[in-house]
C-alpha cells in the first residue's frame, strides 16, 4: 500500500467534523471494479485485496483519523440547519509527487453523527450510477468528483425493497460544499467561517491574496465563475443533475453527489428526473438559474463576516456573463463555428425549439450533425421535418461565411459532440446485470465511456438513441 498522507482538512479542528470509523460490511464484500488508470494517475498503489479491505471498512488507513464533516443546505429552497456527511467518510488526504492533494472518501460506509434517520449506506444501483457517471463526466471534460473503485457486498439494505450494499471510493481535491459555509454563518461562528474560506483559498485558489481586505469577494468570484462554467458544461451535454440543493454544490465547481441525475435522451428541457421534485425545480431548463440561486445563498453566508454587501452583489451579477461566455463557446464548437455571434444565438434557439417539438435525441443529433451533409441526410430520415431541413440550409449558409475548412469544422465538431453519453437505459442494463452478479456489462460500458468521442466497436447499441420501449426512469434522491 502506498498512500502519501498529508492531512489538511483533518487539521481544521473539531468544529468542522467528527472522527468516525467506517462500519464494516461483512457479507461477501467483493470489489466489482477499480479505475486503474485513475489510481495510477493519483500514485495510489493499492492492491485489489487492500482496496477490498479498505472499501468494506475492515481496514482503516494507518496514520489518518477518518472523519465526517458537518454542513447544512437549502433543500428544494428550504434551509435545513444541519446535514453533514451522513454516509460519507473521509479516510485519507493524499499528496502526489507533483504536490496535488486528493481527498479519499468512502460513500456508503455506515452511520456517522450526521446520519439523522439514515442507515449510512448506499445500495448497489445508486453506487454504480455514481461510479459510472463520475467516469463519464470526467472523460467528457466536465469538472467532477471522481471514483476510483466500487465494492459490492451481500449485506442487506432496506429501501422500498430489500437491496444489497455497495461502497464507492470517491476522490476529489476537496468535497467542501456551499453548505459548509452556510452552516457556520447560521451557527454564528464567524471565526470558523473565515477559517474555512482561508482554507479553500490557501489550498485551491492560491492566486487569491489573503492580505487583500476584499479577499472574500475574490473568493466568491472564483466560485461564481467555476459554478457558471460547470453548469454551462452540463447544458452542452444534456446533463440534468436532478438535486441541486446547496449542500450538493461543490465549492470547487465540481459536479458532486450523483443521485437522480440523467443524461437526457430526447431533448425536453422541462422533464423532471427526480420524483421528489414535484415542482420541477431541478429541470434542465432551470439549472442555470438554480446555480445562481445557490450562489446567492453562499453570498448571504459570506455577508455575515463581510459587510460590503454591494461588492458581493456585484460579483453575483457577473454570473450570467461567465455562464454565457462558456455556454456560447461550447455550443459554437458543437455547431462547428469558430465564433458565436448574436445571429448564431438565434440560430441555436431556433434549433432548440425544433428539437423540443420534434423530440429529437440530444447526443445523437449533435453527433450526426458533425458529419456534415451526410449526417444531415441521415437525420432527415430519422427526423423528417421541414423546419429542420430549412434550418440545415441556414447552417450551411452560415458555414460559408466563416474561414474554417470543412475538415477543420468536422474535427472541431467530432471532438465536441460525444458519440457516447451515459444513457439511462445503458446504465440500467449494467445495473440489472450487476444485481445478478454479472459485472461484465458495467465493465464494458466503463471502457467505452473512457473515450466518448470515438465510436468503438465495443458495442454498437451504445451509439444509438434509446429504443422506444426503454422505460422512462424516474429516480429518487437518496438510495
Ligand atoms: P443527498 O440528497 O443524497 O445529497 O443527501 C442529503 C443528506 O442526507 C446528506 O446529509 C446525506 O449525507 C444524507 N443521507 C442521504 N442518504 C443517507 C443515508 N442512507 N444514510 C445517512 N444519511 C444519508
Ligand atoms: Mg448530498
Amino acid at each position: 500500500m502506498k498512500i502519501n498522507l498529508n492531512p489538511q482538512f483533518a487539521k481544521l479542528g473539531e468544529s468542522f467534523f467528527s472522527n468516525i470509523q467506517a462500519t464494516p460490511l461483512l457479507k461477501n464484500p467483493h470489489l466489482i471494479h477499480e479505475n486503474s488508470a485513475l489510481l495510477n494517475e493519483l500514485e495510489l498503489e493499492l492492491s485489489s485485496a487492500e482496496l477490498t479491505k479498505i472499501l468494506s471498512g475492515v481496514a482503516a488507513i494507518d496514520g489518518y483519523q477518518a472523519l465526517a464533516s458537518v454542513y447544512m443546505g437549502h433543500q428544494f429552497g428550504v434551509p435545513v440547519p444541519r446535514l453533514g456527511d451522513g454516509r460519507a467518510i473521509l479516510i485519507a488526504e493524499h499528496q502526489t509527487s507533483n504536490s496535488e492533494t486528493w481527498e479519499l472518501q468512502l460513500k456508503g460506509a455506515g452511520q456517522t453523527p450526521y446520519s439523522r434517520m439514515g442507515d449510512g449506506r448506499a445500495v448497489l444501483r445508486s453506487s454504480i450510477r455514481e461510479y459510472l457517471a463520475s467516469h463519464a463526466m470526467s472523460k467528457l471534460g466536465v469538472p467532477t468528483t471522481l471514483a476510483a473503485a466500487i465494492l459490492h457486498s451481500h449485506d442487506q439494505i432496506i429501501r422500498e425493497q430489500i437491496e444489497t450494499a455497495a461502497v464507492v471510493l470517491r476522490v476529489a481535491p476537496s468535497f467542501i460544499r456551499f453548505g459548509h459555509f452556510e452552516y457556520f454563518a447560521r451557527q454564528k461562528q464567524p471565526r470558523q467561517l473565515e477559517t474555512l474560506i482561508q482554507f479553500v483559498c490557501n489550498n485551491y485558489f492560491p492566486e487569491i491574496n489573503l492580505s487583500d481586505s476584499d479577499y472574500v469577494v475574490l473568493f466568491l468570484e472564483e466560485v461564481v465563475k467555476r459554478t457558471a462554467e460547470m453548469i454551462a458544461h452540463w447544458q452542452s451535454i444534456g446533463f440534468v443533475h436532478g438535486v441541486m440543493n446547496s449542500d450538493n454544490m461543490s465549492i470547487l465547481g465540481l459536479t458532486i453527489d450523483y443521485g437522480p441525475f440523467s443524461f437526457m435522451d430526447k431533448f425536453n428541457p422541462e422533464q423532471i428526473f427526480n420524483h421528489s421534485d414535484s415542482e420541477g425545480r431541478y429541470t434542465y431548463a432551470k439549472q442555470p438559474y438554480i446555480g445562481w440561486w445557490n450562489l446567492y445563498r453562499l453570498a448571504e453566508a459570506l455577508s455575515t463576516i463581510y459587510a460590503k454587501t454591494d461588492n458581493l452583489e456585484q460579483v453575483l451579477s457577473k454570473y450570467s456573463d461567465y455562464y454565457n461566455q462558456k455556454y456560447t463557446t461550447l455550443m459554437a464548437a458543437k455547431l462547428g463555428l469558430s465564433e458565436f455571434s448574436e445571429d448564431d444565438g438565434k440560430l441555436l434557439d431556433e434549433l432548440l425549439q425544433i428539437m423540443q417539438q420534434e423530440q429529437i435525441d440530444w447526443a445523437y443529433f449533435w453527433r450526426k450533425l458533425s458529419y456534415g451533409i451526410v449526417g444531415q441526410q441521415q437525420l432527415q430520415l430519422d427526423y423528417p421535418s421541414l423546419a429542420l431541413s430549412n434550418w440545415y440550409r441556414r447552417l450551411e449558409n452560415r458555414y460559408q461565411q466563416q474561414a474554417l475548412t470543412p475538415e477543420a469544422r468536422q474535427k472541431l465538431m467530432l471532438s465536441n459532440n460525444p458519440a457516447l453519453i451515459l444513457r439511462n437505459h445503458l446504465l440500467q442494463d449494467a445495473i440489472e446485470h450487476a444485481k445478478i452478479g454479472d459485472y461484465s456489462e458495467m465493465s464494458r460500458l466503463f471502457d467505452a465511456l473512457s473515450d466518448p468521442y470515438v465510436e468503438s466497436d465495443i458495442c454498437q447499441k451504445y451509439y444509438k438513441p434509446a429504443p422506444r420501449d426503454a422505460a422512462e426512469i424516474i429516480l429518487s434522491c437518496s438510495s
